[in-house]
C-alpha cells in the first residue's frame, strides 16, 4: 500500500529567490491516479522531481507509505519516473533498454527476461523488441519509456509531460494505453503532471490543479484538489473555473441585487439574473461576476421572453457543434456560446442568449466562488 503525503513541503531552488513550492498539502491515496496541473512554470515538475528525489525539499515534509522520504536516495523509493523526452539509449535495443536499470542493479537474467516479456506484452512491444529506438516512432518510444519505469514494478509511478511530444491522434492513443495501464497494474500509485486539462480531466481519480499566481504567495501553492467533474462543476475559484473546460469559462461582471442561502439575483446587462448558489455571505450591492461555460449558454427561441441580447461576431464550425463568438455590448463584452451542429446564423445577427439560475457560477469581488446550491455530479 503506497500512500503520498505532501506536509508543508516548500521548495526554494535558491537564496533570496521566491518560493517555487510554497507550502503544499497535498495527500494521494493508494492505487490512485492523480494529476498535477497548471499553467507553464506553476511548479508542477517541481513537485514531481521531489518525490522521485531529483529535486532536495527545502521544508516540511514528504511521506511515501507512511515513511518520511525527504533525506532517502532515488534508488531507495520505489518510484520510477517517465519523461516527455523519452531518453532511451540510442544504440541500445528496446530489450535493452528495458533491461538497463535492472541489470544495474544486479538482477539475474531469467529473471530480467520474464519482466521484459510481461511488460512488453502489456505494452504490445513484444515484435519491436530487437529494434533500435531509431526505427520506432515516437508512440513506440514512449512505450519503451513506460516498459523501462513497469520492469522496475515501482509502486509509484511518476510521469512528466509524457505525451507531450506526441501528434495528437498518437496523444489520445497513449492516453488510453496509459489508462489501461493503471488498471492492469491495479495497486501501483500514479502521479501524472501535464499542462493540459483535457489529459487531466480524462486520466485522473484526483487532479491537483497548481496555481501559476500572480500574487508571490499564490506560486507554487495548490488552488482547488478533487475529482474532475467537481472540479468542473463545483469549481473554488475563478482561477479553477477559468482553467478547466475548453472552450473556457465567459465571465461577466455583475452587481448584486438580492443574496438568499438558495440562490442570488444579480444586475446583469441591464437585467436581473437569477443564480443557483449560496450568497448570503456577500455585501449588499456587491461587484460580482458571474461564470457561465459555453456549452451552457443557450440560443433563445422566439416567445421565449427575457435573455440577453448579444450581437453574432464569428462563427467556428466544428463539425458536431460551432463555437460562437458574440458581443454582448458595453459592460458584458464578449462571449463564447457552444451549440451543437453546424450553425447556419451569419455574422452580424442579432441572437438572445438564455442564462439557467442552476447552470451559472457566481465570483465575488476577491474571484473567489460562491457554493452551488443545485445539485450536480460528485
Ligand atoms: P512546470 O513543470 O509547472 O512548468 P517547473 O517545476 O519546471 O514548472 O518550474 C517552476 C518554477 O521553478 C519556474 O519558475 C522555474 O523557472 C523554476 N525552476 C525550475 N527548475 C529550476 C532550477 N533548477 N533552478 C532555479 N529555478 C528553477
Ligand atoms: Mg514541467
Amino acid at each position: 500500500m503506497t500512500r503520498i503525503d505532501f506536509r508543508q513541503v516548500r521548495k526554494r531552488y535558491a537564496p533570496g529567490q521566491p518560493l517555487t513550492i510554497n507550502d503544499a498539502n497535498i495527500e494521494i491515496d493508494s492505487g490512485e491516479f492523480c494529476v498535477f496541473v497548471g499553467p507553464s512554470g506553476c511548479g508542477k515538475s517541481t513537485l514531481l522531481r521531489m518525490v522521485a528525489g531529483l529535486e532536495d525539499i527545502s521544508g516540511g515534509d514528504l511521506l511515501i507509505g507512511g515513511q518520511r522520504v525527504n533525506d532517502l536516495p532515488p534508488a531507495k523509493r520505489g518510484v520510477a519516473m517517465v519523461f516527455q523526452s523519452y531518453a532511451l539509449y540510442p544504440h541500445m535495443t528496446v530489450a535493452e533498454n528495458m533491461a538497463f536499470g535492472l541489470r544495474t542493479l544486479g538482477a539475474d537474467k531469467a529473471a530480467i527476461d520474464r519482466k521484459i516479456k510481461a511488460a512488453a506484452d502489456i505494452l504490445q512491444l513484444t515484435p519491436l523488441l530487437e529494434r533500435l529506438p531509431k526505427a520506432l516512432s515516437g508512440g513506440q518510444r514512449q512505450r519503451v519509456a513506460i516498459g523501462r519505469a513497469i520492469v522496475k514494478e515501482p509502486k509509484v509511478f511518476l510521469f512528466d509531460e509524457p505525451l507531450s511530444n506526441l501528434d495528437a491522434a498518437l496523444r489520445v492513443q497513449t492516453r488510453l494505453e496509459i489508462a489501461r495501464l493503471h488498471k492492469d497494474l491495479g495497486s501501483a500509485s500514479m502521479i501524472y503532471v501535464t499542462h493540459d486539462q483535457v489529459e487531466a480531466m480524462t486520466l485522473a481519480d484526483k487532479i491537483v490543479l497548481l496555481h501559476a499566481g500572480k500574487l508571490i504567495e499564490e506560486r507554487g501553492s495548490v488552488a482547488q484538489v478533487g475529482s474532475p467533474m467537481a472540479l468542473y462543476h463545483r469549481p473554488t475559484s475563478r482561477f479553477v473555473a477559468e482553467f478547466i473546460g475548453s472552450p473556457k469559462m465567459n465571465v461577466l461582471p455583475a452587481r448584486l441585487l438580492d443574496a438568499q442561502a438558495d440562490h442570488a439575483v444579480v444586475q446583469l446587462a441591464g437585467q436581473p439574473v437569477r443564480v443557483a448558489v449560496d450568497a448570503r455571505h456577500l455585501a449588499p450591492n456587491a461587484q460580482v461576476q458571474v461564470g457561465v461555460r459555453p456549452e451552457h449558454v443557450v440560443l433563445a427561441g422566439e416567445g421565449e421572453g427575457a435573455a440577453l441580447p448579444v450581437r453574432l461576431l464569428h462563427v467556428e464550425r466544428l463539425g458536431d457543434a460551432s463555437l460562437l463568438y458574440v458581443d454582448g455590448g458595453a459592460g458584458v463584452g464578449t462571449l463564447t456560446v457552444r451549440v451543437e451542429g453546424a450553425a447556419a446564423q451569419a455574422p452580424g445577427s442579432r441572437l438572445a442568449l438564455r442564462l439557467f439560475p442552476g447552470q451559472l457560477h457566481l465570483f465575488d469581488d476577491a474571484d473567489q466562488a460562491c457554493r452551488r446550491t443545485v445539485e450536480l455530479p460528485a
